[in-house]
């Protein structure tokens, strides 16, 4: 089974990722949620659990890399796939309010 190399838990099993932005050439934007992805994911979500049916995470929650249903937040196509170049992961806590 696939496992996310950056938070690494196993798909299927984390109900999401944990790093939350990635950075594309230079700008650091906050990940989608799996919904965000619209009728593509709609399509490949398992209708009994509500998990994408890629990587596994509950619906509503941020993809884990590698999963071929996130949407770039910068071009807006598959980000496993996109013609993006420099795509890093950011991990980031979040900022008090
Ligand atoms: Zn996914
Ligand atoms: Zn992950
Ligand atoms: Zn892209």
């Amino acid at each position: 089974m696939a496992r996310c190399e950056q938070c690494l838990q196993q798909f299927h099993q984390a109900d999401a990722c944990t790093w939350q932005h990635v950075e594309i050439e230079g700008q650091v934007y906050g990940r989608e949620g799996t919904y965000a992805f619209g009728k593509r994911f709609e399509q490949a979500v398992n209708a009994d659990k509500d998990r994408c049916d890629d990587c596994g995470v509950l619906a509503g929650s941020v993809h884990h890399f590698g999963c071929t249903l996130e949407r770039c937040p910068r071009c807006g196509e598959a980000l496993a796939t996109c013609a993006c170049d420099e795509v890093y992961p950011r991990y980031e806590e979040k900022k008090q309010a």
